[in-house]
């Protein structure tokens, strides 16, 4: 397929480390119109690379509330699909693949050294007041890596990286951003940061919707997808949501709760789709009640703000009426 003709694949992937919330199902929302404006495909993966961190039952959770929602994926842990599984952690085979040839070519090395010994470096770092880059310990002869010890990228080229963000525009970082990061953990499971790069390839992603949050590690994403001499997908960064003052992004306490207190509540999917899309991002026409089948046809990237989104439950509570009333009798 040339690429012009190429097939929109977007993804969402969760890792289940508690119940959904706001920022995820806008972020899946997200995801989900842009693949269907497109004809394309919405995945859902689950991604629980860490295992100290997983929370039981909010992969069903996660699941639930998507289902309520009607985000309805094309491909997934419970349907299946053309580049399954889609869960991380029965996929370890391909990353211990990507990674034992990354190490073949020389381009990932093992981490010889304990907890203490990187604790002193990072004091050493401290002290001389400048930020720990663990590239600047790499070891001269690293010992073969058997999979008991973690596997780190070697990142050979020190450099800025420039790259377009579809919302963003033009980003950069010069290279105190690029340092040489864990591939695979001596638990064998990949890093969130090697595995989804990987996933994305198999699955064929092409657009990656997240938050803002991963700006930051970009840089060392680029590295890696030159080491694998892969192209890298179209970056969308979604604008943060922020609490009803605006000034700070939406915690616990303004409402950011789990996702299915709503239904609990009485309020309707599509109210919540529509108030969550209106969250950072704004369609041409003064509209503000629209059904998802609308919202599909109006997307468009080139719309998503850069800034954040104010989170007003009074809004919700006047879009949810509005739903309410044009439901049949
Ligand atoms: N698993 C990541 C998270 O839940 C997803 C980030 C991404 O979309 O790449 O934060």
């Amino acid at each position: 397929m040339s690429e012009k003709t190429k097939k929109i694949v977007t993804r969402f992937a969760p890792s289940p480390t508690g119940f959904m919330h706001v920022g995820g199902v806008r972020t899946a929302l997200f995801s989900y119109l842009f693949a269907k404006k497109n004809k394309g495909s919405f995945i859902l993966r689950i991604e629980d690379t860490d295992k100290k961190r997983e929370v039981e039952g909010s992969i069903e959770h996660i699941i639930e509330s998507l289902k309520w929602l009607k985000l309805n994926w094309d491909e997934g842990p419970d349907i299946g699909g053309p580049n399954g599984p889609y869960i991380q952690s029965k996929r370890l085979d391909t990353y211990k693949k990507f990674a034992q040839e990354l190490y073949n070519k020389g381009l990932a090395y093992a981490d010889p050294y304990t907890e203490e010994e990187l604790e002193s470096f990072r004091k050493k770092s401290e002290e001389q007041k400048k930020a720990f880059l663990y590239r600047e310990y790499r070891p001269e002869n690293p010992p073969a890596w058997d999979g008991t010890k973690p596997l780190r990228l070697k990142i050979t080229n020190i450099k800025r990286y420039e790259w377009n963000d579809l919302v963003r525009g033009n980003l950069s970082a010069g290279p105190e951003a690029l340092d040489d990061f864990v591939l695979m953990k001596s638990d064998g499971y990949p890093t969130y940061n090697f595995a989804h790069i990987i996933d994305d390839l198999e699955m064929g992603v092409t657009h990656i919707m997240r938050a803002d949050e991963f700006i930051s590690s970009t840089p060392k994403f680029l590295a890696l997808y030159e080491g694998l001499g892969i192209k890298k997908p179209e970056f969308v960064t979604l604008p943060p949501i922020m609490g009803p003052d605006g000034k700070k992004k939406l915690g616990k306490r303004d409402g950011a709760k789990d996702f299915l207190e709503y239904e609990k509540e009485g309020y309707l999917p599509e109210a919540i789709l529509n108030f969550l899309a209106f969250i950072g991002w704004s369609p041409k026409g003064e509209e503000e009640i629209l059904t998802p089948k609308e919202f599909i046809d109006l997307f468009d990237i080139s719309q998503i703000h850069i800034s954040g989104g104010k989170f007003n439950e009074e809004k919700l509570d006047w879009i949810n009426k509005e739903h309410i009333k044009r439901l049949p009798e």
